[in-house]
């Protein structure tokens, strides 16, 4: 995310190798971009891999929902049971919830509370420049997995119905993993949501 008055907001730095880290300060650094604020839609392992080095380099403490709290300080662990190396993850001071909104520059970022492939997960929602970052719920033509600890498919469907499929239907959605697509096309061709 990135604002007029080139600060940006971090989301899910998924950085796991060196030069995944310097890949991201590259752009940063061509765009002349300074980071704010780290934000992350859940803590799964792919999602903060990048934490411990976004807080060295830029002193930037993560953000998320207050209920996926033990997964994130649970993922160092998880990366061993996984074989993935993932620096523990430094301590939020801020949460997010329901309803709250960042702001970047002139635009704003309105939370949404998409519980279901994670217990607190989140989306940012952008009203004015129609797009939202999904994370894990919402892929073009699929939905996020359930079956990890916290995961239920019940909610993660009642998320989508009631917090995404009720956005705009030129709605973009920037998905966290795989390619963009519109909430008017997932409503019409999304087959887990018959
Ligand atoms: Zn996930
Ligand atoms: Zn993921």
């Amino acid at each position: 995310m990135i604002s007029e008055g080139r600060e940006a907001i971090v989301i899910d730095p998924g950085c796991w190798t060196t030069a995944e880290e310097h890949a991201l300060e590259a752009y940063l650094d061509e765009n002349g971009l300074t980071p704010v604020r780290l934000v992350l839609t859940h803590a799964h392992l792919d999602h903060v891999f990048g934490c411990a080095w976004m807080h060295t380099r830029y002193g930037l403490l993560p953000q998320l929902h207050a209920t996926d709290l033990p997964i994130l300080r649970n993922a160092e662990r998880q990366g061993r049971m996984y074989g993935v190396a993932c620096a523990p993850v430094p301590e939020p001071e801020e949460f997010l919830k329901e309803g709250d909104t960042i702001t970047l520059g002139n635009t704003e970022l309105r939370i949404l509370f998409v519980p279901g492939h994670a217990p607190g997960h989140i989306a940012l929602w952008c009203e004015k420049e129609r797009f939202i970052v999904s994370g894990d719920v919402l892929f073009h033509r699929s939905i996020g997995r359930t079956d990890l600890p916290g995961g239920n498919m019940d909610t993660l469907l009642a998320s989508i119905r009631e917090k995404l499929f009720t956005l705009p239907p030129e709605t973009v959605v920037h998905c966290g993993h795989g390619p963009d697509t519109t909430i008017g096309e997932e409503v019409r061709l999304n087959p887990f949501l018959r």
